[in-house]
């Protein structure tokens, strides 16, 4: 300690290693978890609520990691849930084994600079490889995918019953985002279903407003029914009794008026994304105008797409056509449907299930689905999973190191090995020996079947694409993509300084 020569090289050194095996720690954390037989993590936070999840970018986010390595790892997670919507576990497990080749090729005195070229090169060459190799599939295989999506979830035994449901939902919507998703807890998992139009937990304004109507005229008002608002303080001086009484009338003829236009318009239902006061409530309630107030805007949009209603802004200002329609609008007891909408640019999957956590794997399940089909919309590109289209990159890859020669090759080649880890995980996972399993699979790809993965209750050697275990090419392309640049930042770091607080007073510009 203390002896300055020294205290540079062995901070530069650090810098890696803490960089590196901090990165490999985050990966070990969900490495269990990658594929079918991968087991769930149970995550306690400090207020001692749980989560109970298999989802790669879940688990890292509860976490609430603080170290600027492993926020980059986490990221990973992020971008790829963000991107692909499925492949969380992949990305990350391979970047632990990428950042763990890169720490040996170091020790070999490979130069930072050298490796970062190689494995640049190899992602590159990997990703066109990817590509060549994909393949187009009809509509009726994207269940497949979806089922594949939902695999090692909880809800993978309901899969069967959801992954229709799913299909059905994003190939209505034609848009990840105008897929919406609703939950309720204590039913059935069975009950799930896909509502051509949108779900509101949110109860009528009056109890004796209907419950039920066909065929409704639907309104979507963004502003307030009711008496006008005079801002939070404004009082009013009453003088005298005939003057107070005066005013109430007037206000009140303003509601009159609002809910009049509203009954010529002929609507039926009302979804105010304002208030709706006392006197508006009572009187639509006399008109049989079924009514919601305080809705939020998001689900006013939805609805508006659902129903082909236009947002309307002063109720003095509603016409016919601006009003929505649907098949029927039911209430239950803690929500609203508004059903069978004609063509609706917005549907809502509708989960439900007996506890919270069920529901909440569930719905990560779901949205995971839903990701990954909707980048399927436009180019149904997929390559085989399983383990099948990491053993076929393994091979190319390490084809391609062999094109070059020393340094370069070897790294070429760790990164190589570096892919393998996702089939050997999901076989480890699965309680089977990986050793065995891996050089079965190997053997199978020298001899030409490029689909050969595992099934991970057997052990045995599949075709993957015949099995339907198939994945978006896209989904694996991001996962190499996102990881390799991420390793690669961080072993572009040689050293970490610790940053001097800023604060708007202080100048360091000089
Ligand atoms: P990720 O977060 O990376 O999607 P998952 O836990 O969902 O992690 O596991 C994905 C991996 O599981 C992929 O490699 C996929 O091919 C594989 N997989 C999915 N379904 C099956 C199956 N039925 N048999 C074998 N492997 C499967
Ligand atoms: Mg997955």
């Amino acid at each position: 300690m203390g002896e300055k020569d020294d205290k540079n090289t062995t901070q530069h050194l650090t810098a890696h290693q803490i960089n590196s095996s901090v990165a490999q720690q985050v990966a070990m954390a969900v490495k269990s978890t990658l594929g079918p037989k991968g087991m769930d993590k149970m995550i306690i936070d400090p207020l001692g609520d749980t989560v109970v999840t298999n989802d790669g970018v879940t688990i890292l986010t509860e976490m609430r990691i603080q170290h600027p390595t492993a926020k980059m790892i986490v990221d990973i997670a992020k971008t790829q849930e963000e991107e692909v919507g499925d492949g969380t576990t992949t990305a990350v497990v391979f970047a632990g084994e990428l950042m763990s080749k890169a720490d040996f090729l170091l020790s070999k005195n490979i130069h930072p600079t050298i490796i970062i070229k190689g494995f640049k090169n190899a992602a590159d060459h990997t990703i066109n490889f990817l590509n060549s190799i994909s393949e187009s599939i009809d509509d009726e295989k994207l269940i497949d995918i979806v089922k594949t999506a939902m695999t090692g979830k909880s809800a993978e035994l309901v899969k069967e019953y959801l992954a229709p449901i799913i299909v059905e939902a994003i190939r209505t919507a034609k848009d990840r985002d105008a897929v919406l998703l609703e939950s309720v807890v204590g039913l059935r998992v069975k009950d799930s279903k896909l509502v051509k139009g949108v779900i509101l937990k949110k109860k009528k304004v009056h109890y004796d407003m209907p419950n039920k109507i066909v065929n409704p005229k639907i309104a979507l008002v963004s502003s307030k029914i009711g008496v006008l608002d005079m801002g939070g303080n404004t009082s009013v001086q009453v003088t005298d009794p005939n003057s107070m009484e005066k005013f109430f009338a007037q206000n009140e003829n303003i509601v009159k008026k609002m809910v009049n236009k509203i009954k010529e318009a002929k609507v039926n239902v009302v979804f105010c994304s304002k208030e709706v006061d006392d006197i508006a409530g009572y009187l639509l309630n006399k008109e049989a105008v079924l009514t919601f107030k305080n809705v939020n805007m998001e689900k006013i949009e939805a609805l508006a797409k659902a129903t082909g209603a236009k947002i309307i802004s002063n109720v003095n200002d509603i016409k016919e056509e601006m009003l929505g329609k649907a098949g029927s609008v039911e209430v239950d007891e803690s929500y609203v449907s508004v059903n069978d909408c004609e063509n609706p640019k917005a549907v809502t999957i509708f989960l439900q299930g007996g506890t919270e956590h069920v529901v909440d794997e569930m719905r990560r399940a779901v949205e995971d689905a839903i990701g990954v089909l909707s980048i399927l919309i436009d180019d149904k590109k997929i390559v085989g999973g399983a383990g099948a289209v990491e053993m076929e990159v393994v091979k190319e890859i390490n084809k391609y190191a062999d094109e070059f020669s020393g340094k370069e090759q070897l790294v070429i080649k760790a990164f190589a090995d570096a892919i393998e880890v996702i089939p050997t995980a999901l076989i480890d996972n699965a309680g089977l020996d990986s050793i065995d399993v891996v050089s079965k699979l190997k053997y199978a790809h020298n001899e030409g079947k490029k689909w050969a993965g595992v099934n991970v209750f057997k052990g045995e050697v599949i075709d993957s694409v015949k099995e339907g275990i198939i994945e978006p090419v896209k989904v694996k392309i991001q996962a190499i993509e996102t990881a390799t640049d991420v390793v690669n930042m961080i072993l572009r770091i040689d050293d970490m300084v610790a940053g001097e607080e800023r604060s708007p007073q202080n100048n360091y510009g000089a």
